[in-house]
């Protein structure tokens, strides 16, 4: 018979879970990893952070799966109790550690503070018997205790603390306590853009293979577009990727002209590695997305290489002042018209002394709109060696969303440009 799968819980802590102040990141990613480890959660419990609280759903979660992750709780305030918790569940005594004391109180040195506060104290503490899993980035480190044959493991609920420890010392330790029951998941991620989700699933069941052996499909659609997830379970790398590589073939003449490639699952990354491959650079001229294109290309590493510049063309005195958008366009046609776009698409490339630009001018609402160009109406265009492609599309949403898939389908038409050479 093969061997059970290990199943997870969480148990995350902290009164501003509850009130709404935070959202609860930690649980979101611990699914996601932990799944693609294959320990997947099977149940969660959000918490306050009363110790007796703590100490009842650590001991319900015990009982549900063979790990626990317990979140937050670890700091130095009166309010950070898990460890007293779990001393009263497992009955284990609480000891300073001297090498975690020392480790603090170097911490603390450094950043000028001669005397450890007493309150800090607390951070060294940990459960007599347990294994203690060091934090590289933050005061307090992990711990992991036995309770009732299930491994209980403290972890720090600031988020950044919470998936380093994770990644460092929490996964290899479930590798090796689970080794040969563990079934992770491969996912396959396959980025499109530009086409609503239900003619994507029609063209995709058109061409889907019947046995789809140990993978399954997924549509994610976001503001950005729709992702097909492909993922297989059950199987080792080598038999995951055999299966992937044949359904993504059978699916690639469906995607192809929606596709974008980016490992950061990003549109603006595939379009800046684009114009690197392409030796070219670009310029924007925003209107209704105020920036966030030029914000989206400038959030990667590396842009310099490719992004010139961009300017913010709100008032039409802008548009036609800094871009060279004609004053007669804009009276005949509208700010919102595709001659005035391609103008501004043409306008910032030559201003800035771009290889390419990029225009975008729309009606993101809730005002603004009229008969003829209701909320959510943009009009886009991309400059590429003296050529402008144009479009208008109606998106929907509301003003984030409009703003969102403006910009997203603003870099498409370029990455389209390019990859058509
Ligand atoms: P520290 O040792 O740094 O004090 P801690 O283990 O005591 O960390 P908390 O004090 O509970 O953790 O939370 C620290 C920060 O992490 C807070 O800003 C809190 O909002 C955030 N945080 C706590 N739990 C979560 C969670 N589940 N998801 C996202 N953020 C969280």
């Amino acid at each position: 018979m093969a061997a059970s799968v290990p199943k997870a819980a969480i148990v995350a802590i902290g009164d501003e879970l509850l009130l709404g102040d935070t959202v609860d990141t930690n649980s979101a990613w611990l699914g996601r990893r932990l799944a693609d480890l294959g320990v997947p959660v099977c149940c969660g419990w959000t918490i306050s952070d009363a110790k007796a609280h703590i100490a009842a759903a650590v001991v319900k979660a015990a009982a549900s799966a063979e790990v626990v992750l317990v979140t937050g709780g670890l700091g130095p305030t009166p309010d950070d109790c898990t460890r007293q918790a779990l001393a009263e569940v497992t009955g284990a005594s609480l000891r300073v550690d001297g090498d975690l004391l020392a480790g603090l109180e170097d911490r603390f040195r450094a950043r000028g503070y001669e005397v450890l506060p007493e309150r800090n104290v607390s951070q060294a503490q940990v459960l007599e018997g347990a294994r203690i899993l060091p934090n590289s980035l933050g005061t307090a480190p992990g711990q992991a205790v036995e309770v009732e044959g299930s491994l209980v493991i403290l972890l720090p609920g600031v988020p950044g603390e919470l998936i380093r420890l994770v990644e460092e010392q929490v996964v290899p330790l479930l590798a090796r306590r689970f080794a040969g029951r563990l079934r992770p998941l491969h996912h396959r991620h396959i980025q499109t853009s530009g086409v609503p989700e239900s003619v994507l699933a029609e063209m995709v069941e058109s061409v889907l293979p019947e046995d789809m052996g140990p993978v399954a499909l997924a549509y994610l659609p976001g503001l950005g577009g729709v992702e097909l997830r492909l993922t297989a379970r059950g199987v080792d790398s080598a038999e995951a990727a055999r299966w992937l590589d044949s359904i993504e073939v059978a699916l690639e003449p469906v995607v192809r002209e929606y596709r974008y490639h980016s490992d950061r699952r990003d549109m603006a990354d595939a379009l800046g590695r684009a114009l690197v491959a392409a030796s070219r650079t670009v310029a924007v001229a925003e209107s209704c997305t105020g920036g966030l294109i030029a914000k989206r290309l400038t959030d990667l590493p590396g842009a310099s290489e490719y992004f010139v510049g961009g300017l913010v063309a709100y008032a039409d005195r802008i548009k036609t002042d800094a871009l060279g958008v004609s004053r007669e366009d804009i009276e005949a046609h509208g700010a919102v018209s595709e001659q005035v776009v391609a103008a501004m698409a043409r306008g910032v490339a030559q201003t800035m002394g771009a290889d390419a630009g990029l225009g975008v001018t729309g009606i993101a609402g809730p005002g603004g709109h009229s008969a003829q160009k209701p909320v959510g109406t943009v009009c886009f265009a991309a400059y590429l060696g003296g050529r402008c492609e144009v479009r208008r599309e109606r998106f929907g949403g509301d003003r984030a969303g409009v703003r969102e898939r403006a910009a997203q389908a603003t870099m498409a038409l370029l990455l389209r440009m390019l990859e058509a050479g």
